[in-house]
């Protein structure tokens, strides 16, 4: 159990709660898999490295900038995301199975993993600390828009909002509504305003903050 011991918090949850008791089970199986010759903790730190220092929620900016560009690119995600997302290069590892759900004004989608943090890693990297928190996950599902509200994104009662539940089967990206009075923006310039949050459901995307 030389790693565990070292290493009580798992990387990106400094200054955070205790790791939870699923996070010690991770890692109490990871000890033991290195200590029996079965992985090898350089190779689990590669891959942890790769999906925090890499791949990140500017992949995911990079397909949500496409579709609003380019509509039969929109068809295409919306109908098998798994197969649209591939199309841009990403894929693999925790997106196996990917879906897309669209916010139009009168349907807001928001993501949650309510059993434990699963998370569409191609094209968002790896979860924020809050999405893998207890009241994240429960209350998500419990008062979605109270959840919302406290993003600070406030949706109106005339807004259906549909919560999805990923699964180690299916991961869910949210394809945000493009803001109004940027259509002149290319795909390049449209994703660098598409946020991580917004992806996840938790925000919408922000107007550029200086005219454009
Ligand atoms: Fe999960």
């Amino acid at each position: 159990m030389t790693h565990a011991e070292h290493d009580h918090h798992h990387h990106g949850d400094e200054g955070q709660e205790p790791p939870s008791d699923l996070a010690l089970r991770v890692k109490a199986l990871e000890s033991l898999l290195v200590e029996k010759g079965l992985v090898d903790a350089a190779a689990l730190d590669a891959i942890i490295e790769t999906y925090e220092h890499k791949v990140g929620p500017r992949d995911g900016a990079k397909v949500v900038a496409l579709a609003w560009t380019d509509a039969a690119y929109r068809q295409r995600l919306l109908a098998d995301a798994t197969a649209a997302i591939a199309e841009l290069g990403f894929g693999g590892r925790q997106g196996e199975h990917m879906i897309a759900v669209e916010n139009t004004p009168s349907v807001h989608n928001l993501v949650v993993c309510t059993l434990c943090s699963c998370y569409p890693w191609p094209v968002l990297g790896l979860p924020p600390v809050w999405y893998k928190s207890a009241p994240y996950r429960s209350r998500a599902v419990i008062d979605p828009r109270g959840v919302l509200a406290e993003f600070g994104l406030a949706v109106g009662e005339d807004v259906e909002i549909r919560v999805w539940d990923s699964t180690a089967e299916v991961r869910y990206l949210v394809l945000p509504e493009r803001p109004e009075g940027i259509e002149h923006l290319d795909a390049e310039a449209l994703a660098a305003l598409v946020t991580r949050d917004s992806m996840i459901g938790v925000a919408k995307v922000p107007l550029p903050s200086a005219p454009v």
